[in-house]
Formats: C-alpha cells, sequence, structure tokens
C-alpha cells in the first residue's frame, strides 16, 4: 500500500467556531480556517531521544528509526523544562553533530526553539521547529518563527484552551510557517500521571478546521507504560500522527524524561500500530465522506 498524504477532504469540516467557544469575544480565526496544509506524510511519526547526548546515541537512534520506517527525528538541543534543576539542555553544541549524521542517513529533524534570538541559528538546521508548550504563548517567539518557511510543531501550554491554542496557530499563519498543533497534556487534579492527554481537543480539532494535529503521549503521561495506549487512543479520535521519545538504553537516558522514554522493540510495536489505526480510522472517514 503506498504512502498516505494529508487530505483535508477526507474529514468533514464544521467551520462553526462559535458554537465550540464558551467564553470572549466571538472567535474569528480566519487564517485557521482557510489553511490549507501542504502535502504531508501520514501518519506523521517524530521519534527521538529527549536529548541529543552523542554521536553514538544519534547514530543508534537515527538507525533503528530507519529500520522501522520513520523518517522525522526529535531531539532537544535547545530545550526548556518546568525546574531550573533539571537536565534540560542550551547546548547547540550538539546541533552540528546531528545535522551532519542526519543528512548522512536522509532523515528529517525537529528541533526546538525557545528564544526568539535561536531562531536564525535554528532555521539553518531544522525540517520542523518545534514550539515547545511551555513557549506556545510567548507572541514574540510566535511571531520570529512565523517568518520562517517552515512546518512548525506548536505544543499545546499545560493551561491553554483549544481557543488560546489556535490563537497562537494563528500568530504562525500571519506569516509563511506552516503550523502543526500537538497536544501534549494539560494540567489537570489528577495524580497517576504527569499532565491528562486530551483526546476530545484532538478530536475538536479535526472536527473543525484543516490544521494538522499529533498527540504526544510520551510528555502527557511522564510514563512508559502509558505511551502506548494513550497515542494510540489519540490516533483512534484521528490524530494525523504522535511524537514518541525513545531511545537505546532508556532508563540511562538524559534528562528528567528517562521516565516515559520507550526502548527500541517498543517503539517499533508502537510505529507498527500507529500505521495500522490510522489507515483504518482514515479509511472509514473517507467513506463516511464519499457515502
Ligand atoms: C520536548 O518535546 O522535549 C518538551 C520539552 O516537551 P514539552 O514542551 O511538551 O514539555
Ligand atoms: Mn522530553
Amino acid at each position: 500500500m503506498g504512502e498516505l498524504y494529508y487530505n483535508s477532504t477526507a474529514w468533514p469540516v464544521k467551520p462553526d467556531f462559535a458554537a465550540m467557544r464558551t467564553f470572549g469575544p466571538t472567535p474569528r480565526y480566519e487564517r485557521v480556517k482557510t489553511y490549507q496544509p501542504p502535502s504531508m506524510p501520514l501518519p506523521l511519526i517524530i521519534a527521538g531521544p529527549c536529548q541529543i547526548e552523542s554521536e553514538e546515541q544519534v547514530r543508534a537512534i537515527a538507525d533503528s528509526l530507519i529500520a522501522n520506517g520513520i523518517k522525522f527525528m526529535r531531539g532537544g538541543v535547545f530545550s526548556a523544562g518546568t525546574y531550573p534543576g533539571d537536565s534540560f539542555g542550551l547546548r547547540g553544541t550538539e546541533m552540528d553533530m546531528w545535522y551532519s549524521i542526519a543528512q548522512e542517513k536522509g532523515l528529517k529533524i525537529v528541533v526546538e526553539v525557545c528564544d526568539p534570538r535561536q531562531v536564525e541559528t535554528i532555521e539553518a538546521y531544522a525540517d520542523i521547529v518545534q514550539i515547545g508548550a511551555r513557549a506556545m504563548q510567548n507572541y514574540a517567539l510566535l511571531s520570529e518563527v512565523a517568518q520562517l518557511d517552515k512546518w512548525v510543531t506548536l505544543k499545546r501550554a499545560p493551561g491553554a484552551t483549544l481557543d488560546e491554542l489556535l490563537g497562537a496557530c494563528e500568530y504562525l499563519l500571519k506569516g509563511k510557517a506552516k503550523p502543526i498543533l500537538v497536544e501534549r497534556g494539560g494540567a489537570s487534579h489528577l495524580n497517576h500521571c504527569r499532565w491528562e492527554l486530551s483526546v476530545s481537543l484532538v478530536a475538536a480539532v479535526k472536527a473543525m478546521c484543516n490544521v494538522p494535529i499529533l498527540v504526544d503521549a510520551s510528555h502527557a503521561s511522564g510514563r512508559r507504560d502509558l505511551v502506548e495506549r494513550l497515542t494510540l487512543a489519540g490516533i483512534a479520535v484521528g490524530a494525523d500522527g504522535c511524537i514518541v521519545e525513545c531511545h537505546q538504553d532508556p532508563a540511562n537516558a538524559r534528562g528528567a524524561d528517562a521516565v516515559q522514554t520507550i526502548d527500541f522493540p517498543a517503539m517499533a510495536r508502537l510505529a507498527d500500530k500507529v500505521n495500522k489505526i490510522h489507515r483504518e480510522i482514515n479509511h472509514e472517514h473517507s467513506n463516511e465522506k464519499l457515502g
């Protein structure tokens, strides 16, 4: 079976934004409504470590991704974390090494940007620029990144509503950027996992507009034993793909996110299931549309 590409006609679009809104002035989101994303491979699977650590690590992860048909590698070199004591790195020194290995192997890379002053540097390396959850409402950063003619993964801030996420998306659409939303969990009173992944938000986005949306169950759950089930739940409600943290030796991965990082066999199983469920769901909705 050939690769699937983003097809906005596969899902019924209901552009009645006002009906979805509870507070505030009548929403407009004109740019969000009229946005027609260019072709992208579906499902879009982005996988890799929380942080880029070494050449050996990058080569091992890159080879495993390629063996499993995954073409997009994530990795933190300029990422943000909640606590200053966490080992979240602003270590651009690893960028050249990662970039040249990705070029050599034909992988695309997803690089987070935290600061408007880094945008020019990151533009030279990143195939997809990531806006982290904590930066979703940094409007100076969004306006700077909006100038790039690139895909941009925009993560929902833990406390942001759907309206606020779409508002941030509209900032990106003021320029040349091509946004992809990411649901990575929000604040909740529940204490069984780090954040609460909102599958209803994913379903609402699919019903409202053509902006692609991915789920990131690694950051949402903070628990490697929940990553597969939550990712598949997201795909089942219509997500266009996922972001997953994986590593050759998760227990010894650098940083606080080791607890949510899965190993290569688990990543291979997950990618296989994501492909199957995505195909099933997309097929069903295509039929609905035709019927
Ligand atoms: C990340 O993707 O490495 C990250 C820090 O995620 P988030 O911004 O969702 O916490
Ligand atoms: Mn992480």
